[in-house]
């Protein structure tokens, strides 16, 4: 057993593990983050490789998102809009050829970090350099006695007075096992509450230029044939680094790396012809095979079921077991928003 008894130890260093370390770090607590993966961020990745920075994971934010929006500011750190254009190459059904419709010129615009989303991870990391961060740390069990709580994880057990899982719910109640146990109507619910994306398939390929521009073509691609379902305009805000982003339908998870990447090119031969194949570099990320994600479900959940649920205002274990992350924001949960958001909601019960 670690020595020491902390005051808090949050576990996941994703954006609501980390903005929660941040929004405390005035408090003079002692505060430990226990994140299983050997990187911070959970489901925000930018992936480089030298190319063109490209989201794995979270990217886009709306001009609603203001506790999102405010916290960028106070990091300093920029967005920009996300290029549509005018129009979008559209496959309406499975056999239909595809067609250039106009895009509705009305439509709220959603912005991009400049730089990229790990930006936001990176900045938060550097302001709480107080707060311990365990990398490669896997919470297997949590017990409750009278005055602590004893956290049971693959680097041995720590002591403390408040646990904060940031995990999707769904993946706390069947990967981590907590005595005495939480109540049935708890379980009811985190057994249903679905994990925002965690069954998508993230794809990047990037380019020494935009030849779509240059061949006047759209990058806004919407297919109902797919593979790629959705696809956009991925270039940086300086504009010289180029890319197209997008998802896959999530059946394409079982076939190889390859496979995917020859049907994503055939299909994008369709619109752009062969210079779709010149690509520096291709990235892809299937989140379902994520285990510290996604862990899958026994029947049907569907999109955002759950999430925010009332019972997730609630604390368990005599107050000191709080069940946070995005899925339970009381507003936009499942985005980042709602991972700042939740993250400040517990801080102010945590103070
Ligand atoms: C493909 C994709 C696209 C997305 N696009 C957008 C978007 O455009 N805009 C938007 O707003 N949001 C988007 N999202 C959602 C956004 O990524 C999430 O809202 C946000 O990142 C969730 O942060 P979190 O900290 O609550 O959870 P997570 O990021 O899931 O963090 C949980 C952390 O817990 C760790 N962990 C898990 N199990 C254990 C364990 N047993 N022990 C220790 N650590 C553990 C994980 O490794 C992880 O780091 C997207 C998500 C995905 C996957």
């Amino acid at each position: 057993m670690k020595d020491t008894t902390k005051d808090i130890l949050i576990i996941g260093a994703g954006l609501t593990g980390l903005a929660l370390a941040y929004y405390l770090k005035e408090k003079g607590l002692e505060i430990s983050i226990l994140e299983g993966r050997n990187r911070t961020g959970g489901r925000i990745l930018t992936v480089s490789n030298n190319e063109t920075p490209l989201e794995m994971g979270a990217t886009w934010i709306s001009p609603q998102h203001s506790q999102l929006l405010a916290l960028l500011k106070e990091l300093k750190l920029d967005i920009f809009e996300q290029k549509l254009g005018e129009t979008a190459i559209y496959e309406p059904t499975t056999n239909s050829p595809h067609q250039l419709v106009p895009l509705p010129q009305n439509q709220e615009p959603s912005y991009r970090i400049k730089g990229g989303s790990n930006l936001l991870i990176n900045s938060l990391a550097q302001q709480i350099k107080t707060t311990d961060v365990i990398m490669g740390c896997v919470v297997k069990s949590i017990e409750g006695s009278k005055d602590f709580l004893l956290v049971n994880t693959n680097q041995g057990v720590f002591k403390t007075k408040h646990v904060v899982s940031t995990l999707p719910p769904f993946l706390f109640l069947n990967t981590i096992k907590v005595s005495p146990s939480l109540p049935e109507e708890l379980h009811e619910i985190a057994q249903n509450t679905h994990t925002w994306m965690g069954e998508s398939i993230k794809i990047g390929l990037s380019y020494s230029d935009a030849f779509w521009d240059e061949m006047k073509l759209s990058s806004t691609i919407f297919s109902n044939q797919g593979p790629v379902t959705e696809m956009y305009d991925h270039s940086n805000f300086e504009q010289d680094r180029f890319a197209l982003k997008g998802f896959l339908n999530n059946a394409y998870y079982s076939i190889s790396k390859e496979e995917r990447l020859e049907l994503i090119m055939r299909q994008l031969e369709k619109y752009y012809g062969q210079r779709v194949r010149n690509y520096l570099n291709y990235e892809e990320l299937i989140w379902q095979h994520e285990t510290l994600t996604y862990t899958p479900y026994e029947g049907h959940l569907f999109p955002h079921q759950n999430n925010g649920h009332q019972l997730y205002r609630n604390s368990f274990l005599k107050e000191r077991l709080f069940i946070g992350g995005t899925e339970t924001a009381s507003a936009f949960p499942g985005y980042m928003e709602g991972a700042v958001r939740n993250a400040k909601e517990i801080a102010s019960k945590l103070q």
